[in-house]
């Protein structure tokens, strides 16, 4: 059983002055795992005072001063590495394998980026006689959700903390202790006391203390849209800068190439991945109609070889978060029964040979774009197969959407799909596997107005001032 039911304060683990516990549940078992402090908008307060006072030296502190921080930091994060893994499988049920790699993996990318654009970032730049500087914004507020915890974690407090702002993180209750470790690492790795402060609790009281604190000065926030809309009203009043990064219904066009079936199994597989809860996932799978009952079959078949059970040991899925979310997906599946969308695999409740814990039958459907299942973020492992035309009416499907995340293209001639990856209104649009953390990611639409990852998340830290004369 784990407690953590102290906040990281200025420098120091302090008792909250709180507002009771909450008791936390694996979702694999469905049995209690630990309890964490549930904070009150009096430890908020605490915590940015401590911010403030911290950012007069640490935004003054030189590029190697911080890149020394930094690579401080990477040492002591490598250190925790399994321990940071098995946090992340108990709190929201990764199975081991994806925790251990991906999971972990991609804060240590978001260090080594940290560090590479610190090292090269040019804060100051001459046009005639006006000096145009960039500066650390100031004491920012970070409220993070539970599907990809230190990645999104890390995604923001690392290049925070390169740029020279203070932070108050916030991490999601659904996800408290792999937070509390990365608190620990930076303790560990002499991060200045006040630069680096958490508080955990309900987001309806740590993230409006947050959005709503006159001495904050920035709010990153990831998460549903619903919550970054009330985030946004409630900085306005203080006019803070809000990034959001929201959700998403990612298309995934698939060109009508050879090897379709092998790409069409990919992405299923690869939508099953951490039980579907990642917010660009390729939701909605664009496929030639003319092919559909080759795809259909093709993505049956990859759904049904996905093992699903204890994340703890072998399975390639794990459980969804919490009984809230199954319920959810449930719904969501029940739903497209009901609107008549195709069952391709997976259906409603328990995969066979599971009892208990949050899991779900990884589904796929084939339907048309205007369905509730295509065009809602279900969260959980669950498809959707539509088909085109030609690339136009492919294009054209890709872009119904209220959101605007990411894309994915894939075909044997790469220009051609840049070309079609070119006409997908989002932000990130991965074009046969790609992958790069440099590359900036975040949304178009209702998926966001910030952008993370690289020199581009790095910048939203940032002021401009000119000096003029
Ligand atoms: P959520 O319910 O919006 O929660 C996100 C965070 O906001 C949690 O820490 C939550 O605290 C907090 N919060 C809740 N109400 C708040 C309020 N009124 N003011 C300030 N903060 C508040 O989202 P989720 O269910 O955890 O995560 C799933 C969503 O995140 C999906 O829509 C997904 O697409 C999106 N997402 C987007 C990205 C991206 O980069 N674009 C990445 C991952 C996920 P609690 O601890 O109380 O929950
Ligand atoms: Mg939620």
């Amino acid at each position: 059983m784990r407690e953590y039911l102290k906040f990281y304060i200025d420098g120091q683990w302090v008792d909250p002055i709180g507002s009771g516990t909450v008791d936390l549940v694996n979702p694999a078992t469905e049995e209690v795992s630990g309890k964490i402090a549930l904070g009150s908008e009096a430890d908020v307060d605490k915590a940015v005072k401590a911010a403030r006072a911290a950012f007069a030296s640490y935004s003054q502190t030189s590029r190697d001063e911080r890149l020394a921080l930094l690579k401080a930091i990477k040492s002591e994060y490598e250190k925790r590495l399994p321990e940071l893994a098995e946090a992340i499988t108990e709190e929201m049920g990764a199975p081991a394998s994806l925790a251990s790699s991906f999971h972990t993996f991609l804060g240590t990318g978001h260090l080594d980026t940290a560090i590479a654009v610190l090292e090269k970032f040019a804060f100051e730049e001459k046009h005639g006689d006006t000096l145009i500087m960039k500066e650390p914004i100031g004491v920012c507020g970070l409220i993070t959700p539970w599907n990809w915890p230190i990645n999104q974690v890390t995604v923001k407090v690392f290049p925070a903390l390169a740029a020279g702002c203070t932070v108050v993180l916030k991490p999601p209750q659904l996800a408290a202790y792999s937070a509390q470790i990365l608190a620990e690492i930076l303790d560990a790795a002499g991060v200045p006391k006040g630069v680096f402060n958490m508080v955990q609790g309900k987001g309806s009281v740590i993230g409006t203390a947050l959005s709503t604190h006159p001495d904050v000065d920035m709010i990153s926030f990831t998460g549903s849209e619903s919550v970054g809309v009330q985030i946004s009203k409630d900085a306005a009043d203080t006019v803070k800068r809000v990034c959001l990064e929201l959700g998403g219904k990612s298309p995934y066009i698939l060109l009508d190439d050879d090897g379709l079936a092998e790409r069409v199994a990919a992405a299923t597989s690869g939508m099953m991945v951490n039980s579907g809860q990642t917010c660009s996932a390729g939701s909605r799978l664009i496929v030639p109609q003319a092919r559909m009952a080759e795809a259909k079959a093709a993505a049956a078949g990859a759904a049904e070889a996905v093992t699903v059970g204890n994340p703890a040991g072998n399975a390639a899925m794990g459980p969804v978060v919490s009984k809230d979310q199954f319920d959810t997906v449930q719904a969501y599946i029940n739903k497209g029964i009901e609107e008549g969308a195709e069952l391709v695999a997976g259906g409603p409740g328990l995969p066979e040979g599971l009892d208990k814990g949050y899991f779900v039958r990884p589904t796929v459907f084939a339907t048309t774009n205007d369905k509730v299942v295509a065009r809602e973020e279900i969260f959980g492992p669950v498809l959707v197969m539509i088909g085109y035309d030609d690339l136009d009416d492919a294009v054209a499907i890709a872009n119904d959407t209220d959101f605007g995340l990411a894309g994915y293209v894939d075909g044997n001639d790469q220009d051609k799909c840049r070309e079609v990856a070119r006409k997908i209104r989002a932000g990130a649009i991965y074009v046969n596997g790609g992958f790069d953390f440099n590359a900036p990611f975040g949304g178009y639409k209702r998926s966001g107005n910030g952008r993370e990852w690289g020199e581009h998340g790095f910048a939203e830290y940032l002021e401009t001032k000119a000096i003029i004369g």
